[in-house]
């Protein structure tokens, strides 16, 4: 196979590279499985773009870039827009200046110990939560979208594009089950930041020992006590979480000033 150096990385950080690595995989990979993009289907993609270009925590040339592309969706007057068209916008095809996102993948927090290992749908995990947790933050960062005022904006768009796009199908069917057990019951923001954070750890534990689990990774529940020791308590014997904290140290971790440039392009 193709040999890829490995990357030293810091387990307490968030790696910029996995996000961008990760629009960039959505945007020039996944999406362009979609040859033109009408209905639900445009509604959904116009949501999430949406949510990134206005909670994304990037650096200025992709925080451009996806804010221009917000700005070309809503302009435009047609029903159906051909994914060639959004990947000209992409590729920056116009040269509007200081607008730029990295067309390579380079994983780093994400990184696995084979090639068809982590990767993607790891940034994609990391996306979610960092925007849950910028929404948390950021209580007016949605308003004049149409998704203001609702505190499942963040979660009911990754549910839709879960469904709707993502390639792992099984996944989008697991996904859509949790959310329709409990999603509704979600009334705040940080609500939303938690509620994720618990689903993920549903994830963790159903998939520990399954063949999609890199060996390197092993699947538990996160924060470990390494990380969060604060999040961790024994009640009666028993391991409890401390959702009090699990929650400021979410605040603390998928937020620009923890998340490293290192191995950007
Ligand atoms: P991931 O689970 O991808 O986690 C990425 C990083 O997020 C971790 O390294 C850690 O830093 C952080 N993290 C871990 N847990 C939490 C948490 N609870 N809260 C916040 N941050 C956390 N694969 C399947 O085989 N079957 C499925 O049904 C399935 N469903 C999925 C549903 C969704 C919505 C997504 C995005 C992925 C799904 N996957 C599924 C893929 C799977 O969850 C992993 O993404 C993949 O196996 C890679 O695992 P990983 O070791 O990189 O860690």
């Amino acid at each position: 196979g193709i040999h890829v150096a490995w990357k030293e990385f810091n387990k307490s950080k968030v790696y910029m590279a996995d996000l961008e690595s990760g629009l960039h995989y959505l945007l020039r990979v996944e999406l362009a499985s979609h040859k033109t993009l009408e209905g639900e289907e445009l509604k959904t993609f116009k949501d999430f773009v949406t949510v990134v270009a206005k909670l994304f925590p990037g650096r200025q040339p992709v925080v451009k870039l996806l804010e221009t592309l917000l700005e070309w969706l809503i302009s435009l007057p047609i029903a159906h827009i051909p994914y060639d068209a959004i990947l000209d916008l992409v590729n920056n095809k116009m040269r509007i200046s200081g607008m730029f996102l990295t067309n390579k993948i380079d994983w780093v927090g994400c990184q696995g110990s084979q090639p068809e290992l982590r990767g993607y749908p790891c940034s994609l995990w990391l996306l979610f939560h960092t925007l849950t947790v910028q929404a948390a933050e950021r209580p007016d960062a949605l308003a004049n979208t149409g998704l203001e005022d609702n505190p499942q904006a963040v979660l009911q768009t990754m549910r839709k594009y879960i469904t709707t796009f993502f390639g792992c199908q099984e996944c989008g069917r697991h996904f859509e089950e949790m959310a329709k057990e409990s999603m509704n019951q979600v009334n705040t923001a940080d609500e939303s930041v938690l509620w994720l954070w618990k689903k993920h750890n549903i994830v963790n534990n159903r998939l520990a020992g399954a063949l999609s689990e890199d060996p390197m990774f092993p699947k538990t529940s996160w924060p470990t006590p390494d990380l969060c020791p604060a999040c961790h308590e024994e009640v009666d014997g028993l391991h409890t979480w401390n959702e009090k904290e699990v929650l400021a140290f979410l605040k603390r971790h998928y937020v620009f000033s923890n998340m490293s440039p290192k191995y950007t392009a």
